[in-house]
C-alpha cells in the first residue's frame, strides 16, 4: 500500500473492533497502528501478569484485525515510548491525519496532542464510547455541585439509562441502595464451596508472551504461574456468561468478605476485560439484569453489582478527568513515609497484608475490600506518600489503568484529595478486619490490643490517626462517632498508643 491517508492508533486498552476509532475505517486508504512499548511495562515496576495480559490481548486483537483484511503495522517490543514510536511512524509514512480514541491516561493524551501539534498533523481524538457517561456529561453534572458524591450521580445514571427503574420511574424494590444487605462476612466455618472462576486455555500466542515476559522482565514482581486472564473478546464473553450463571448469586452478600486463600470470593473478575474494552459495560449490566430474572436472584445482589459498574466505575472516571493533573499530586495529610518493601514481596508478619499481597503477587488480583480496607487502609494509617502507593497499585494489578486506579487510590483509599468525592477517610482498626475475615486467627498480632508487643499495627495506627486528626474528625457529623470512642480510652493509654505508633512508623519495613 502506498502511504495511508489516515493512521488509526489502537492502544493496548482499546481492544474492540467496534470501537469509535474503527467505525469509519477504510481498508483502501487507512492503516491501523499498534505499538508494544517496553516503556509501558517499565515506567512503573509492573507485575509480570499485567505485562503478559496486555501483550497477549494486543497480539490476539492484531490477529482479528488481520483476519478482517485491514492493513496493520504492529510494532513489537519497541525500546521507545509509544509516542516516540508513533512519531517515527508518522514521519516514515508521511501521515497527515491521525485518528485515535482518547487514552485512559492523562499523560498519554497530552503527549499525543503535543506530537500532533509538533508534526503539524491533523489529530482526531474520538470519545471512548465504552462508558455510559461521556467526559463532557460528567463535567456538566459536576458544575456548581457543592459536593461531588457517587450516590447522586448513580441515581442519575440509573434514571437516564433506565436501569433498575420500575414502570413508575422509581427505583426497583423501592430503594436506591441495598448496601446494608451486602456487607456480611463469610459464615464462621468459612465460605464453603465457591464456584471457581472460568478457566481459559493458554494458546500459542499467550505461551510465547509468557515466555517472553518471564525472560525479559524476570526481575519484575509477581508470578505467571496462575495466569488465567481472558485475552480475547470470546474469552471475555465466556467469563461474563460464566459469572452471571454461577457466581453472581452470592456476589452481593459476600462482596466485602475476606478469607485466607480465597482470592476471588464471589467477585466477577471482569475488571481487566472491561478495562481492555474486551467487554462493554452495557453488555455486562444487561447480562446481569437478564440473570436476575432468569435465576430469580436477590435484588440486593443485582443492585450491589450494578452500582459498581454504572455507579463507581463511571464516577471515578469522571473524577479522574475532572481533577487531573492535580489528582496525581494531591497529598492532603502531607504523608511522606516510603512504601514498606514488603508491599512488593508479601513478606510481613501481618496475616491480612500477607494474604492480600500474596494473592496479588500470584494473580495480579485482589478484590475491592482487600484493596481498600487492607492494603489501602494500612497505607493511609502508616502515612505513606500517596504517589508511592499509587505507583504500587498501578504496577501490581492486571486491571490497573490510571483513570480508574488513581481516583480509587488517591481519592478513596488515601483521602489524598481531602475528601473531594468522599465524605470521610476510609479507615478501620483490626476489629473491622477481624469481623470481615479469618485473617486475625493466624496472625502474630492481636486485633484488640492497642499498644505493646502483641498490638495489631492496624489497631495502633488507627487510634494514632484518630488522636492526630481528632479535630478534623470531630468537625464532621459523619466522623464524630469515631472520635467519640476515643473518649473511652484513658489519657495514659492514648499516650502509649502514640508512642507505640511512632515506633511502628519508624520501622515499617520490620512489621
Ligand atoms: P467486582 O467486585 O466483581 O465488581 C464488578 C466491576 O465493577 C469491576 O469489574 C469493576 O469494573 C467495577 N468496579 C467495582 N468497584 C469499582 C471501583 N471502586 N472503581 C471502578 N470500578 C469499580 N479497579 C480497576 O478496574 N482498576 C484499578 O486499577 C483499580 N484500582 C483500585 C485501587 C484501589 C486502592 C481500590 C480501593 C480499588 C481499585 N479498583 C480498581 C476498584 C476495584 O477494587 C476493582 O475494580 C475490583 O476489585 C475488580 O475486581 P472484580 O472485577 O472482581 O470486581
Ligand atoms: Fe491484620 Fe491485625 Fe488481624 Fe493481624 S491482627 S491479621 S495485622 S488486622
Amino acid at each position: 500500500m502506498k502511504h495511508p491517508q489516515r493512521l488509526v492508533l489502537v492502544l493496548g486498552d482499546q481492544l474492540d473492533l467496534n470501537s469509535s476509532a474503527l467505525r469509519d475505517f477504510d481498508p483502501q486508504s487507512d492503516e491501523i497502528i499498534m505499538i508494544e512499548s517496553a516503556n509501558e511495562a517499565q515506567y512503573v515496576w509492573s507485575h509480570k501478569a499485567k505485562i503478559a495480559l496486555f501483550l497477549s490481548a494486543m497480539r490476539h486483537f492484531a490477529k482479528s484485525i488481520e483476519a478482517l483484511g485491514y492493513p496493520l503495522t504492529y510494532i513489537k517490543d519497541s525500546s521507545l515510548t509509544i509516542v516516540e514510536t508513533l512519531k517515527e511512524q508518522v514521519l516514515n509514512k508521511s501521515i497527515k491525519k491521525l485518528v485515535c480514541i482518547e487514552p485512559g491516561e492523562w499523560r498519554l493524551k497530552q503527549a499525543i496532542e503535543v506530537i500532533a501539534k509538533d508534526l503539524s498533523i491533523d489529530l482526531e481524538m474520538r470519545e471512548d464510547d465504552h462508558f455510559y457517561c461521556s467526559r463532557q456529561e460528567f463535567v456538566e453534572w459536576s458544575a456548581n455541585k457543592k459536593e461531588l458524591r457517587l450516590e447522586y450521580f448513580y441515581r442519575l445514571m440509573r434514571k437516564k439509562h433506565h436501569v433498575l427503574i420500575d414502570a413508575d420511574g422509581n427505583p426497583e424494590g423501592g430503594q436506591w441502595n441495598f448496601d446494608q444487605d451486602n456487607r456480611k462476612p463469610y459464615p464462621k466455618k468459612g465460605p464453603g464451596i465457591i464456584d471457581a472462576p472460568a478457566a481459559f486455555e493458554i494458546d500459542a500466542i499467550t505461551q510465547e508472551v509468557l515466555a517472553f515476559v518471564e525472560k525479559t522482565y524476570s526481575d519484575h514482581p509477581g508470578s505467571l504461574e496462575s495466569f488465567n486472564w481472558p485475552v480475547t473478546r470470546d474469552q471475555a464473553v465466556q467469563a461474563l456468561e460464566y459469572f452471571v450463571e454461577y457466581r453472581l448469586r452470592n456476589f452481593g452478600v459476600y462482596q466485602d468478605a475476606m478469607w485466607i486463600d480465597t482470592p476471588f470470593g464471589w467477585h466477577s473478575i471482569l475488571s481487566s476485560s472491561l478495562n481492555l474494552k474486551l467487554l462493554n459495560p452495557r453488555e455486562v449490566v444487561d447480562a446481569v439484569l437478564v440473570a436476575w430474572k432468569k435465576y430469580s436472584l436477590d435484588l440486593s445482589t443485582i443492585e450491589g453489582f450494578i452500582r459498581q459498574i454504572l455507579g463507581w466505575r463511571e464516577f471515578v472516571r469522571g473524577m479522574y478527568w475532572l481533577d487531573m493533573p492535580q489528582m496525581a499530586k494531591d497529598n492532603y495529610y502531607e504523608h511522606q513515609n516510603p512504601l514498606p518493601k514488603w508491599y512488593w514481596t508479601g513478606k510481613t508478619q501481618m496475616a491480612c497484608m500477607q494474604d492480600a499481597i500474596g494473592q496479588t503477587l500470584q494473580y495480579g488480583y485482589a478484590h475491592h475490600i482487600q484493596r481498600l480496607m487492607v492494603t489501602g487502609n494500612f497505607a493511609l494509617l502508616a502515612e505513606i506518600l500517596p504517589q508511592e502507593v499509587s505507583e504500587w497499585y498501578l504496577a501490581i494489578y492486571v486491571d490497573a489503568i490510571e483513570w480508574v486506579e488513581l481516583p480509587n487510590t488517591a481519592g478513596m483509599a488515601l483521602f489524598a484529595n481531602g475528601g473531594r468525592f468522599t465524605s470521610k477517610p476510609y479507615i478501620a482498626s483490626g476489629a473491622y478486619i477481624k469481623r470481615m475475615s479469618n485473617y486475625c486467627g493466624s496472625c502474630k498480632y492481636k486485633p484488640e490490643v492497642r499498644y505493646g508487643q502483641e498490638a495489631c499495627p492496624m489497631t495502633t495506627l488507627y487510634w494514632n490517626f484518630l488522636i492526630k486528626h481528632r479535630d478534623q474528625f470531630e468537625a464532621s457529623p459523619r466522623t464524630r462517632l469515631m472520635t467519640a470512642n476515643l473518649k473511652r480510652i484513658s489519657d495514659e493509654d492514648q499516650q502509649e498508643i502514640t508512642l507505640h505508633a511512632k515506633r511502628i512508623l519508624n520501622q515499617l519495613d520490620d512489621l
